[in-house]
């Protein structure tokens, strides 16, 4: 909900000699899949000076090469877990594995960065007056009662679960970036970014559609996890990139859902990767993992009333753009 606004903290250094006009920005987890491509955007920005802060556990230096160098760009290792000491103007705050096997893997580690990661950006964002944007997830509407959903949906999540220390830890995420805007006058944005694919994702991170790519690619079974009736809603990186920053530039606080309303069954997308790249390729059925959400779908009428946004790019139009740089990576040609 949209709260009364504080006054800004204008950024001490806004007064000091080294005044400069340049918006400095910081990018954490900057170099995983939508942080690299949401550094690139900011980058075409002549104004903008950008700093990334990544601990590389999911992330690559090679998603920012052309970057590194570059006179108004940063990139420092760094923990989010760690208090960081930089100043700047802006905070978009992703850091934190989003796929379910990297986020499994050290599920305290997970949390840790959910909640530890971001008071430590909130406390940042309040010592130096600056605004801070956190990528929040539509997994904190769970296995959802209510479709498709709305951000004034509550959400139905287990708190013990295995993807508790992921969905969770992004809803005590949520609380923080509240309570800091309600009791120290943080300027807050929230994103809650629903199923994102593209270009850069890791090839082996185990979501659906760089799975359904890549297996395509290599001529394996597509892997369709039980019942196959599940559905999400896909959005292409450039559209959700486009969301951050309209949020970020916005006058209102969010929560506000971020991603593509077409929704799929898990058997669709598998037809849909199969009549485009693969046609001989086989669909296997292969068993679950728990509490797997049944439904997927944003309502995004907040984002079309309040940002002007939505996406552009649909389904059969952004697989094609994944598969040639998974074909690029994994060196697979296209046949003739
Ligand atoms: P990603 O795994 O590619 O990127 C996450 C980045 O954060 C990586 O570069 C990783 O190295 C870094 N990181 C992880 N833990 C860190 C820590 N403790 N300190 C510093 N850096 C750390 O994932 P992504 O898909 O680019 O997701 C980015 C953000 O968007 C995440 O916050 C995620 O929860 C959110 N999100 C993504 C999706 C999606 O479909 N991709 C959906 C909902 C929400
Ligand atoms: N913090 C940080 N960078 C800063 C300022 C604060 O990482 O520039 C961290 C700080 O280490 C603390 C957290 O942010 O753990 C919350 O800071 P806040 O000032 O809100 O709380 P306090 O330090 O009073 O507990
Ligand atoms: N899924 C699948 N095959 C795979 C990987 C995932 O059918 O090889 C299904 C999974 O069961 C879920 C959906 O695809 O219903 C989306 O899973 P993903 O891990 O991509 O994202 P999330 O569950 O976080 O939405």
């Amino acid at each position: 909900q949209v709260t009364k606004k504080p006054p800004p903290t204008p950024s001490p250094l806004r007064f000091s000699k080294f005044f400069q006009p340049n918006m400095r920005i910081l990018v954490t987890g900057g170099a995983g899949f939508i942080g690299s491509h949401l550094v690139d955007k900011l980058m075409e920005n002549e104004k903008n000076e950008v700093i990334v802060a990544d601990n590389f556990f999911t992330g690559s230096k090679d998603n920012l090469k052309k970057w590194i160098g570059h006179p108004r760009f940063e990139l420092i290792r760094h923990d989010v877990t760690e208090p960081l000491l930089v100043e700047v103007d802006q905070i978009y705050h992703l850091a934190c594995p989003a796929s379910p096997i990297f986020y499994k893997y050290n599920p305290v580690k997970t949390i840790k960065t959910n909640v530890i990661g971001t008071l430590n950006m909130l406390g940042l964002a309040k010592r130096v007056g600056a605004r801070i944007l956190l990528t929040s997830t539509s997994e904190v509407y769970g296995d959802p009662l209510v479709h498709p959903q709305p951000e004034s949906y509550w959400g139905n999540v287990n708190p013990i679960g295995v993807r508790s220390c992921y969905d969770e830890g992004k809803r005590v995420a949520e609380t923080l970036m509240f309570d800091y805007h309600r009791q120290h006058g943080i300027e807050i944005r929230i994103a809650r970014i629903f199923n994102t694919y593209g270009p850069r994702m890791n090839i082996d991170d185990g979501r659906v559609v760089s799975n359904f790519i890549a297996q395509a690619l290599r001529d394996e079974p597509l892997t369709v996890q039980l019942p196959g009736t599940q559905t999400r809603s896909f959005c292409y990186v450039s559209d959700m990139v486009d969301g951050l920053i309209r949020l970020m530039e916005g006058e209102h606080t969010g929560p506000i859902n971020i991603g593509n309303p077409g929704e799929f069954t898990m058997l669709e997308l598998a037809e849909t990767v199969k009549e485009l790249i693969n046609p001989n390729v086989e669909i296997k059925k292969v068993e679950n993992t728990p509490d797997d959400p049944r439904q997927r779908k944003p309502d995004i009428t907040k984002a079309k009333e309040l940002l002007g946004w939505e996406p552009k790019i649909r389904l059969r139009d952004g697989l094609p753009l994944m598969e040639e740089d998974f074909r690029l990576r994994l060196g697979v040609a296209k046949k003739k």
